[in-house]
């Protein structure tokens, strides 16, 4: 089975290929015009992504909409986490992280990577979602991964995501967990 994945992101492609590839799902990427981003939740905004590529191509697509979500901040920077500092630099957007959060102590540190799916196909929109608890870490550690891995410790671990090896994250991620939950959905008869 053929699936596009709308998204730019190499990284994501990455993850995507890594776990969607031994399922038997050929993932290719599709880059065209981006939709405005107008949702105001991960699966809206995925919806959004997806229905887009899917009219573009006229082939099944997918989409993904994450990001981390801070409990002592409400759940933000949540689906602003792209363009938290009003740009899309990932390192200027998590030193503003590290920066507003810099007088909370460990225990209260608590936050999730979040990613919501949507698969759009001629018959049926569907959506999954994955979570990933940890903590926000008190400074960035690590060179693996993108975004906020090196300001994110993942529950049970000491180290940042971005020190974790590719296949570790790939294991349990947010995005591993979405897209297994697809993968399971596309191999049910
Ligand atoms: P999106 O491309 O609109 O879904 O934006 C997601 C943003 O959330 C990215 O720019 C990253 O900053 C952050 N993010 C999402 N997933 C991850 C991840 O696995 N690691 C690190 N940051 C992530």
């Amino acid at each position: 089975m053929k699936l596009v994945f709308a998204t730019g992101n190499s990284h994501k492609l990455a993850e995507a290929q890594a776990i969607l590839g031994p399922a038997g799902v050929e993932v290719q990427s599709y880059k065209g015009p981006e939709p405005k981003e107008t949702g105001t939740s991960f699966l809206e905004n995925a919806l959004i992504k997806a229905r887009a590529a899917f009219e573009a191509t006229g082939m099944p697509a997918f989409a993904d909409d994450s990001g981390i979500a801070v409990e002592v901040m409400g759940g933000a920077p949540g689906i602003f986490s792209a363009i938290w500092s009003g740009g899309r630099d990932d390192k200027t957007n998590r030193d503003l992280l590290l920066a507003q959060m810099v007088d909370i102590a460990q225990e209260n540190r608590g936050a999730s990577f979040v990613c919501t799916i949507a698969l759009v196909t001629q018959s049926e929109e569907v959506t999954f979602t994955g979570v990933w608890p940890g903590r926000l870490a008190l400074q960035a550690s690590g060179e693996n991964g993108f975004g906020y891995d090196p300001v994110f410790i993942p529950e049970g671990f000491e180290v940042s995501a971005a020190e974790l090896d590719p296949e570790v994250k790939n294991a349990m991620s947010h995005r591993s967990m979405a897209l297994g939950q697809m993968a399971r959905f596309l191999s049910k008869p």
